[in-house]
């Protein structure tokens, strides 16, 4: 095995699969609740609705017309994937009350 060859092997061993991919749009600001959004580094999005159901479609129509920057939730891969995004607080907020109340 030569030399470099074992350094890159190392290096992968290291570092993993880790990546980083940038999701967040041209505008940092939510056009819902028109603030400023911050930047969160989360892991793999993981989709709670299944748009099969009626539940699921109400949920999505929801998301879009007033919580469309919450944070999701994640789930862990074996592959270090991470994803940059834009989360307002205000969307945060509204998409918990509307947890809360169905
Ligand atoms: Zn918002």
């Amino acid at each position: 095995m030569t030399r470099s060859l074992s350094c890159a092997i190392i290096g992968v061993l290291l570092t993993g699969c880790a990546s980083v991919q940038d999701l967040r749009g041209k505008v940092d600001v939510c056009e819902i609740h028109l603030t400023k959004m911050r930047t969160e580094r989360i892991g793999q999005p993981r989709v709670n609705w299944d748009l099969s159901t009626e539940r699921g479609l109400r949920y999505a129509e929801a998301m879009t017309e007033s919580f469309p920057h919450f944070q999701p939730d994640t789930s862990v891969s074996g592959c270090n994937k991470f994803y940059l995004m834009y989360v307002c607080d205000d969307c945060v907020r509204a998409e918990r009350d509307r947890s809360l109340s169905h």
